[in-house]
């Protein structure tokens, strides 16, 4: 595969990514794909999917779950509602994730990926300690598909999230980076976080965002704009990524799904942008 192939974040039916078709009509050769609901997380609608993305030259490459009741309304809200810890739904995350990783398998699909929620921060508690053990459960069935289990960057700090892998004690589980999201969250400055992690990053996001005011950081979102346009610094980004050995897909994901419009506009843009980049880097 050549370096570091450009990729865009898409949806078969559900979730924030764009159709599939806008990546066609952009010559986008990558997807990552949000999973679809759960009436349509079959046989039928994977083979119809892959071949639309076969047809179209489109390779998926990671598979993201996500489930009935997140909301990303503001940070207290996404703490109280996101990933696998809350506990009240944590068993039937973990399992309705299983089906995802299944439904990835019939997408001939190695990877899939999760806003895991914001790991808790003791590591003695019992709520850690059970979320643990839920994590190794679903790894084990991952692994059983063959896959490898990518967690999103950002709601902790680089450092926690180091923990909580080798606390994990599994050799399928990896991360998807966002360096936006280290921004949006207020978890850390994105390139030094990105060094601390690098040796597992096995997928990244490119996306950029701008800093919530320093007295509201972690508290209130910083908010996301155009790749180029936030405080990520997309070539140093690029730069820290080549240095770390990662050659991998370049998923743009921009999260304004309500102005489908300007989101083709600004993934068109990124695009633009990456190319321009991997040519002045990779030469
Ligand atoms: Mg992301």
């Amino acid at each position: 595969m050549e370096k570091w192939p450009i990729g865009v974040f898409a949806s078969v039916d559900a979730g924030l990514g764009v159709h599939l078709d806008v990546a066609q009509e952009l010559g986008i050769p990558t997807v990552q794909v949000h999973s679809p609901h759960q009436q349509t997380r079959n046989p039928a609608a994977a083979r119809a999917f892959l071949d639309r993305c076969k047809a179209a030259g489109i390779t998926i490459t990671c598979v993201f779950g996500g489930f009935d009741g997140e909301s990303y309304a503001d940070i207290p809200t996404t703490i109280r509602t996101v990933g696998l810890v809350p506990e009240a739904t944590r068993a039937a995350r973990v399992a309705e994730m299983t089906e995802i990783s299944d439904f990835a398998k019939q997408l001939g699909c190695g990877a899939v990926g999760l806003h895991i929620g914001f790991v808790p921060a003791d590591r003695t508690s019992s709520n850690y300690r059970n979320l643990i053990a839920a994590t190794q459960d679903l790894l084990d069935h991952v692994n059983g598909n063959a896959q490898n289990l990518h967690l999103e960057t950002g709601q902790e700090s680089a450092d926690h999230l180091l923990e909580f892998i080798q606390d994990v004690k599994r050799d399928n589980l990896f991360i998807n980076f966002d360096p936006a999201n280290m921004i949006l969250y207020g978890s850390g400055e994105p390139i030094a976080a990105l060094k601390k992690v690098g040796h597992l990053v096995r997928s990244v996001h490119c996306k950029d965002a701008k800093w919530a005011a320093p007295d509201q950081r972690g508290k209130s979102w910083g908010s996301e704009v155009a790749l180029g346009d936030g405080d990520v610094g997309m070539e140093t980004y690029l730069r820290t990524l080549l240095e770390l050995g990662y050659t991998g897909p370049l998923t743009i994901e921009r999260e304004i799904a309500h102005d489908r419009d300007r989101q083709k506009a600004d993934i068109g843009k990124a695009v633009g942008l990456l190319n321009s980049l991997k040519k002045k880097i990779l030469g």
